[in-house]
């Protein structure tokens, strides 16, 4: 079967994305930097900031970007209907989907990207601490945002792991 063509540039689509709800590209560089930096001293945030840049490169991190951050756009519309509309909107603890989702992007770069995923899903630093919170816009649904910044964040830091050691 032939695949048809797709010719939008999904790269700059889901930086765009990223920062109109409210995180610049820089801030997911500076966590990464920081779960990598006790291990790798010569890194910069520059350095980081390249490495999360690439991850958005990957097809697997555009179709969960692009997946999850519609879902919360439709959350905040109102646009769900049934049982999901609730739980995606309330963020209910037992869901899982959103994390499930996200873990699309870590696996790309085997298991210090799980690692790394699970810890700062755990420890939320820095931006991902303000995402959790709703502390920048208390309106917007963060359901999926949270787990796919951890996750391109954790990504970042394997990608790092992997070409500076
Ligand atoms: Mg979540």
């Amino acid at each position: 079967m032939k695949q048809k063509k797709m010719s939008h540039n999904f790269y700059d689509f889901c930086v765009e994305l990223i920062e109109s709800r409210g995180v610049k590209i820089r801030e997911i560089a500076e966590v990464t930097y920081g779960l990598q930096k006790p291990y790798l001293d010569e890194i910069t945030v520059d350095d980081a900031e390249t490495a999360v840049r690439a991850v958005i490169h990957k097809r697997e991190a555009q179709f969960a970007i692009m997946t999850g951050l519609e879902l919360d756009r439709l959350s905040e519309e109102g646009m769900l209907q049934g049982p999901i509309a609730d739980i995606i909107k309330e963020d209910f603890s037992l869901y899982g989907v959103d994390e499930i989702l996200a873990l699309s992007v870590v696996n790309v770069y085997g298991s210090i990207g799980l690692t790394n995923f699970g810890y700062l899903d755990k420890a939320k630093e820095g931006v991902i601490k303000e995402i959790d919170e709703k502390s920048r816009n208390p309106d917007q649904v963060n359901t999926f945002f949270d787990d796919l910044i951890c996750a391109i964040a954790a990504a970042a830091a394997s990608k790092m792991a992997h070409q500076f050691t």
